[in-house]
């Protein structure tokens, strides 16, 4: 689960970690409220409106604007609130339609300018399945081009890998401000932070905390500017505050459906629909599908009970993506019984009428001789098969 950046910052805060603060503002006049709240704190006219979506790259898209006084920030939060901001990161990058900006982050500007030595760093923390280990990833060079940065000079990006079972440890603190050029105050609460900034991320279960910029300003502070989150979704059960976060609004719609309808589904940029029994066997699917030519459109796991609803619930999901071209329903009937899936694959054909798309069945295990028998003498625009392979031939075939 995707945590806004606002959110993000609050667990920070929670476990020590220096944040630029803010309040949150649904409209102008909560925006105001909020200007009026963090200059009054911060003693500085100076505040930023930052649009807050689940997307980086927002500063590229004028979605991060600063505001030297209210006219300014009443102009700022105008046009931010209700912009469709686009992104590098939002669905289809800068030319995409970008994403509605619900709410935005009245925050207090942090950069002191009579400081020069003003500094963006990089930081962020994941796991490195094949180490077995978190590993922090830093640069000096942060802001909003750390892409570029890993791209053309990759040796100005550092890993240090932490091994879970042990924690960090004073040393790796110690080697992580040292790499990063500080000395005096800013070394001392540089190791602070990469301590406290791990602690979030265990405890708070997280699977990535990425936070670009992190200032060092002219007094030495270290302060997480920006903060993206990724909670592990089967750890919220631990969370209750952190799930309670959820924001729907900012999850793809259909996937949201199928959630509700119990399916397990992903949507993908593909041509084929897939309606699979079991995440091994939809993976193996979508691996047959690309080999024979055509590309997934979705992942779907109707689950061990691929009965008439659900299978109709998964035929509606897939239908909504404009890119489907042909439907290939893969199920093993290993506890479901195959001929059981073929009435379903029927019914649903007729209860959901107008299905203009060729569909391919392949269904294999406990009577799937019937099952090929009853989607053959169906009378519907259905093919059946029994070979994976077979059926991955037959979907090449209507694509052509
Ligand atoms: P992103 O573009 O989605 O990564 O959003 P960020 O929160 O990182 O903000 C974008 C940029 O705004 C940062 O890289 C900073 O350069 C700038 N910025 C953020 N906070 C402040 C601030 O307090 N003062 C000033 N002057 N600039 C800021
Ligand atoms: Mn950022």
């Amino acid at each position: 689960m995707n945590l806004h950046e606002y959110q993000g910052k609050e667990l920070l805060s929670r476990f020590g970690v220096k944040i630029q603060r803010g309040y949150v503002a649904k409209n102008m006049d909560e925006a105001v409220e909020a200007y009026q709240k963090i200059t009054a704190e911060s003693g500085s006219p100076l505040a930023l409106v930052k649009a807050q979506i689940h997307a980086g790259g927002r500063g590229k898209g004028g979605g991060v604007k600063l505001a030297k006084n209210l006219e300014e920030l009443k102009t700022n939060a105008g046009n931010i609130i209700g912009m469709m901001l686009k992104t590098p990161q939002t669905p289809g990058g800068m030319n995409g339609e970008g994403k509605l900006v619900r709410q935005v982050l009245i925050a207090e500007d942090v950069y002191i300018p009579e400081f020069d030595q003003c500094n963006e760093i990089y930081m962020s923390i994941l796991t490195d399945r094949e180490k077995q280990c978190n590993v922090i990833v830093y640069s000096t060079e942060g802001g909003m081009d750390i892409e570029t940065v890993a791209e053309e000079t990759p040796h100005l990006v550092h890993k240090e890998y932490i091994d879970p079972a042990l924690g960090i440890q004073g040393f790796e603190t110690r080697k992580i401000a040292f790499n990063l050029g500080l000395s005096g105050a800013a070394y001392k609460n540089m190791t602070k932070f990469v301590a406290n900034l791990y602690k979030a991320f265990v405890e708070s279960d997280c699977t990535m905390l990425e936070i670009n910029p992190v200032l060092v300003n002219g007094h030495g502070e270290i302060v997480a500017v920006d903060c993206k989150t990724t909670i592990d979704g089967n750890a919220l059960f631990r969370h209750k505050d952190i799930a309670a976060w959820h924001d729907p609004s900012e999850e793809d719609a259909t996937e949201l459906e199928a959630k509700e309808f119990g399916l397990n589904y992903v949507n993908l940029d593909g041509n084929v629909g897939c309606m699979v029994n079991g995440a091994g066997l939809a993976m193996a699917t979508m691996d047959i599908i690309k080999l024979s030519g055509g590309s997934p459109a979705n992942f779907l796991d109707v689950g061990g009970t691929a009965d008439a609803t659900r299978v109709e619930n998964a035929f509606r999901i897939i239908l909504k993506d404009p890119n489907v071209k042909a439907i290939l329903i893969n199920i093993f009937g290993g506890i479901v019984r195959c001929d059981r899936v073929a009435q379903g694959v029927v019914d649903a054909y007729n209860n959901i009428g107008n299905i203009n798309v060729p569909i391919i069945v392949r269904l294999q295990g406990t009577n799937a001789d019937v099952a090929k028998k009853i989607i053959d003498d169906s009378g519907l625009k259905v093919k059946s098969a029994i070979l994976l392979q077979e059926a991955a031939d037959l979907v090449a075939d209507v694509l052509k």
